[in-house]
């Protein structure tokens, strides 16, 4: 066996890394001159940042695990926060120190910011949930379930915030059922599983970067710079051709970004149908707006949220990875802020910061990264594509695969591994 990977992004270098751990040689075509796709380091006046500020759970234990099986460290590499929500000034869910789901329903008891009515409706919510085992007989959007369980105020100041980090998709629009897959996992496992993991690294270092260099050394090869532009299937075999030539290869997994994977199959008849699947699905921007601070600037915490604001998170770069000063505000999903140009953008950003925390010290310089196409928009009934195609030696990898998770990191690594694992089955 020869397989090729199509994309060195999370799901393409993990698929890369499952099949070199079991010494296979594979080759990984990467279109960028660097490892990542969209988690990757980026350089901004020599500062090391990332495409945008990403967050990982304690759940996502593809990721934690292949992260460490490259060398990784937990640990060492995340700053680890216990569960905790807080919307400045006006909400906070801090969970003790308890076996789960005890944590969560205390952090909730004893959440700030809430009537005790609302503390109660809270806890019945997610007793509601566990009594079904988190699984609907039917999707409905998340403000459905939500107003069908009665959750009030609690939809802005709780699961509005929840939903937007965990599937990146308005609450009118976003899947009731994959909400509730990742609360299952994060907060209705162990305590550890709810923990937030926030990166000291960036998202190339973290993981692509050296999934290359354990690839390598299992006898692989990871091309960067090297664009797959076309796939052709020829007998038991598939080509492809990149600007340095055609290279035969018995399988491919293609991990390429959705738009790519299209691009990709459209010309190839027993691949059109897919990439008329992948064209129709929907997507979400992510902004991320960096503000450099002189160096005593910082947060109360290293990660807060701010309610009924275009920010709707704050990270402070300083204490969660020493980089002090720098402040990464995040604002996911749909919104307003998309009519704003990226200069007003960042000044009302500052400018919500003087507001609310005092900050006003001026921005030494600022940067937003826009991603438009960040993730799909996950919403309730939508039709993501198998990992299959009806070439038997061609399968298909990426956040945006039909599984259990949202465009997340955890959902690109799982379906990475198991395409990867389905080809050792034919060895
Ligand atoms: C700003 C932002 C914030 C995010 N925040 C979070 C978060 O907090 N937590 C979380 O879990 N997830 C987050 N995500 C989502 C997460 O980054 C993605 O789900 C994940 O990175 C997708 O990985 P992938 O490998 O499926 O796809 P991609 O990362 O898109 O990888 C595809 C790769 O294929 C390459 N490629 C494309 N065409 C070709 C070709 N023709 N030949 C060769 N290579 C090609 C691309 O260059 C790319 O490297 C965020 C995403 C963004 C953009």
């Amino acid at each position: 066996m020869n397989p090729a990977i199509i994309g060195g992004g999370y799901a393409g270098m993990a698929a890369a890394v499952t099949l070199a751990a079991q010494h296979i040689p594979v080759t990984v075509f990467e279109s960028a001159r660097q490892l990542g796709g969209r988690a990757r380091g980026v350089w901004q006046r020599d500062t090391q940042l990332d495409n945008g500020q990403h967050i990982l759970l304690g759940c996502y234990h593809h990721t934690l695990n292949i992260i460490q099986q490259v060398g990784g460290n937990i640990e060492r590499d995340f700053m680890r926060l216990p569960l905790q929500l807080t919307l400045y000034n006006r909400f906070e869910l801090k969970a003790p120190r308890l076996p789960a789901p005890l944590h969560l329903l205390a952090g909730l008891l004893t959440a700030h910011g809430l009537s005790a009515g609302q503390r109660l409706k809270a806890v019945r919510f997610i007793l509601a949930l566990r009594r079904i085992k988190f699984r609907l007989a039917q999707d409905i959007t998340v403000i459905e379930l939500l107003r069908a369980h009665k959750q009030g105020e609690l939809i802005r100041l709780l699961w509005e915030p929840i939903c937007i980090s965990a599937l990146n998709t308005p609450v009118h629009k976003a899947s009731a059922q994959v909400l509730l897959n990742v609360l299952r996992d994060s907060l209705n496992g162990t305590r550890a599983d709810s923990d937030m993991l926030l990166p000291r690294l960036d998202f190339s270092a973290l993981f692509p970067d050296r999934a290359a260099e354990y690839v390598k050394h299992h006898g692989g090869k990871v091309l960067t710079a090297c664009a797959v532009e076309e796939i052709i299937p020829q007998g038991d075999e598939i080509e492809l051709l990149t600007a340095q030539g055609a290279h035969r290869f018995s399988h491919v997994i293609c991990a390429a970004s959705p738009a790519a994977a299209a691009r990709l199959f459209r010309p190839v008849p027993q691949l059109a149908p897919i990439a008329a699947q992948i064209e129709a699905i929907p997507y979400q921007p992510i902004y991320t707006v960096y503000l450099q601070y002189p160096q005593h600037v910082r947060l109360p915490h290293p990660m807060l949220g701010f309610d009924q604001c275009y920010t709707q998170w704050l990270f402070d770069k300083g204490q969660i990875a020493g980089q002090k000063g720098m402040i990464a505000a995040v604002i996911s999903a749909e919104g307003i802020h998309q009519e704003l140009e990226h200069e007003q953008l960042a000044q009302k950003v500052a400018l919500e910061l003087n507001e609310q925390l005092g900050i006003s010290e001026v921005p030494l310089w600022h940067q937003v990264i826009a991603e438009k196409r960040a993730t799909l928009s996950c919403e309730a009934n939508i039709s993501r594509p198998t990992h299959t195609t009806p070439l038997t030696n061609l399968l298909l990898a990426g956040d945006y695969i039909q599984g259990d998770y949202p465009s997340t990191l955890e959902g690109a690594v799982i379906s990475g591994v198991r395409c990867a694992k389905e080809l050792l089955t034919l060895i």
